[in-house]
């Protein structure tokens, strides 16, 4: 019989949201609101339409993605050979991997967390150590500088938290770049960036001039609304380290039509700051409303709420999922009441609201705070 590699083969699934066209199927419902997989619901800047018509599907795309590295360069203010680009951000996470993992290496990373900083470090062969959250589900510094004592080979942290919600302050961040040993790369994946309010660090300008080995995520599938095009960027501390994960990647990685769109995207700040602007004041009224059920849901940086549904997140999924609405069941062992939910257009969010409230009613014993 054919042997497997057992990292790969005995991955647990990633827990992908539930597809719209299967929705429809499901539930026999044409309306559905999509609120699982964090994606923006205004769409993307009207420019990518026009890049697109540019498109010629016939030639291989840059491998380099020269004209979208040049553009974030100039953004970000760092040198172009520092940044690259991926087939989505979460490509980028599976290249780190493969570019700094050995067999036996170790991976530490927070729970509950983003599934892949998991998967693709088991698939890569390494151990991983989960630092957990506090009981109310803050960032533990404390618990994660003692980890960091291991000296694990990378430190996957989400900031802000993917399934969370909060980021780390000015104070919580340094205090973790101080900690991360020199044999540590410390990955800081912001898929969330621009959903942060004002007081939230830059982890791109805290992390320049720290001297740790480090690479910070970011991504066009949210606040950008390409998700379908797939798209993201990690930027290294160092040349050397964005050689290595730019060998770990397929040479033709990113699409002609995904950076196109890229770099229209990013040249119409203006249009992303807006729909974010909607999406966070939406997000505030909808904590606002969770809040007055009592029902617990964290404090959110992002276009996201994780809210304690108080029964199992499966039945809470299927009693949304009746009312036409995709929600992400959360899985974790500890957070399986929980469920996380994408702000959307406030029509949906209503919708959401409605069904909350009928759940809540069915399940009073939920947790409050
Ligand atoms: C969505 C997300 C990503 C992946 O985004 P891509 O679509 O692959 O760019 C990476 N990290 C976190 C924490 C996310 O939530």
């Amino acid at each position: 019989m054919l042997r497997l590699n057992p990292n790969v083969a005995e991955l647990p699934p990633y827990n992908a949201g539930m597809n719209i066209a299967v929705a429809r199927n499901r539930t026999g419902l044409t309306d559905i609101a999509a609120l699982a997989s964090n994606e923006n619901p205004h769409g993307c800047s009207p420019d990518v339409a026009t890049a697109l018509a540019q498109l010629d599907p016939s030639r291989y795309a840059d491998p380099a993605c020269t004209a979208l590295r040049n553009a974030l360069g100039k953004k970000l203010d760092i040198a172009t050979s520092r940044i690259v680009v991926g087939n989505g951000s979460e490509e980028m996470i599976a290249a780190v991997c493969r570019a700094v993992l050995r067999p036996f290496s170790t991976v530490m990373t927070v729970s509950p967390g983003f599934g892949l900083h998991e998967i693709e470090a088991r698939a890569n062969g390494a151990k991983v150590v989960k630092v957990s959250m506090t009981e109310d589900l803050k960032f533990d510094i404390e618990a994660l500088i003692d980890a960091l004592r291991k000296k694990p080979s990378i430190f996957f942290l989400s900031s802000p938290s993917n399934p969370v919600g909060p980021a780390l302050d000015r104070d919580g961040l340094s205090r973790l770049i101080a900690a991360t040993p020199r044999e540590t790369l410390l990955v800081l994946d912001e898929a969330y960036f621009e959903f942060c309010d004002a007081k939230t660090p830059d982890g791109l300008q805290l992390l320049s001039g720290s001297g740790i080995s480090h690479v910070v995520l970011r991504t066009f599938s949210k606040a950008y609304g390409l998700a379908g095009l797939r798209v993201g960027y990690a930027t290294a501390s160092d040349e050397r380290l964005a050689q290595a994960i730019s060998s770990a990647k397929t040479p033709f990685n990113v699409n002609a039509a995904a950076q196109l769109a890229a770099v229209a995207a990013l040249g119409d700040e203006g249009w992303m700051r807006h729909s974010v602007a909607k999406v966070t004041a939406e997000r505030d009224r909808m904590a606002h409303k969770v809040h007055s059920l009592r029902l617990f849901a964290p404090e959110s940086q992002t276009n996201f709420l994780f809210i304690d549904a108080g029964c199992d997140s499966a039945t809470a999924f299927d009693h949304f999922l009746s009312h036409g609405i995709i929600v992400k069941p959360w899985k974790e062992p500890g957070f399986e009441t929980f469920i996380r939910v994408t702000i959307g257009l406030p029509i949906d969010n209503d919708r959401f609201l409605d069904a909350l409230r009928l759940l809540k009613a069915k399940h009073p014993e939920a947790r409050t705070a």
